[in-house]
């Protein structure tokens, strides 16, 4: 890691477990951005290119991949592709703001091996009758998705070890105020201050 990466939160979990609350959460914090994914999905009705998603056809998302334009990307539900460009990261440091992915799992795992000062933190449901009731309650997937969604997340929820950090999605208010404590003691680190602590240094005269 150097001082002049972004501190980058990957915020990932099973689909239903309140991902997006939590990264809106920590993107009320000051100096937070969030990044824009690429995806082949088309958009919904309440979507609009670039706000959410760059909304990108199947033949350009494979022209980024081929010249490696993606920090990670993936195939989510064997149907859509999702990626992180990595200029999110260039756009991170040119801001001076933390970065902000909500990615899925196999993405985490993929970004968390390539930012080695990246924090993931994993969202999880109180238990698997609360995460069918949240999926139920979307009104947005059929009986077969759905039963897709929990056993996907039963698989994601195997990873568990990969993460950092743990949100267990019970209480939005404790688990709000927990993904904030996570991103402001991240920027604490000694690693992310060490330009700052050797200036503190020189006017100890060290
Ligand atoms: P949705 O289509 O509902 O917006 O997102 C479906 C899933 O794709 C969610 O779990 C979301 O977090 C994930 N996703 C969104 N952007 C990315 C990305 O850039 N990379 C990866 N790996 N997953 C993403």
């Amino acid at each position: 890691m150097s001082n002049s990466d972004p501190l980058v939160l990957i915020v990932s979990g099973p689909s239903g477990s309140g991902k997006s609350t939590l990264v809106q959460k920590i993107l009320e914090l000051p100096d937070t951005m969030l990044s824009v994914s690429c995806t082949t999905r088309p958009p919904r009705k309440t979507e609009s290119d670039r706000k959410w998603y760059n909304f990108i056809s199947e033949a350009d998302f494979q022209g980024m991949v081929k010249r490696g334009e993606f920090l990670e990307y993936a195939q989510v539900f064997g149907k859509n592709w999702y990626g992180t460009p990595r200029k999110a990261l260039d756009i991170a440091v040119a801001a001076k703001k933390d970065l902000v992915l909500e990615i899925d799992v196999q993405g985490a795992l993929q970004a968390k091996q390539k930012l080695s000062g990246s924090v993931a933190i994993f969202v999880m449901p109180p238990s698997c009758a609360d995460l069918e009731r949240r999926i139920r309650e979307r009104g947005q997937d059929s009986e077969d998705e759905i039963q897709r969604r929990l056993e996907r997340a039963r698989q994601e929820m195997l990873n568990y070890s990969s993460y950092d950090f743990a949100i267990i999605n019970d209480d939005l208010d404790r688990a709000g105020k927990e993904v904030q404590a996570i991103a402001l003691g991240s920027r604490c680190r000694v690693a992310r201050k060490e330009e700052r602590i050797r200036e503190i240094l020189k006017s100890f005269g060290g």
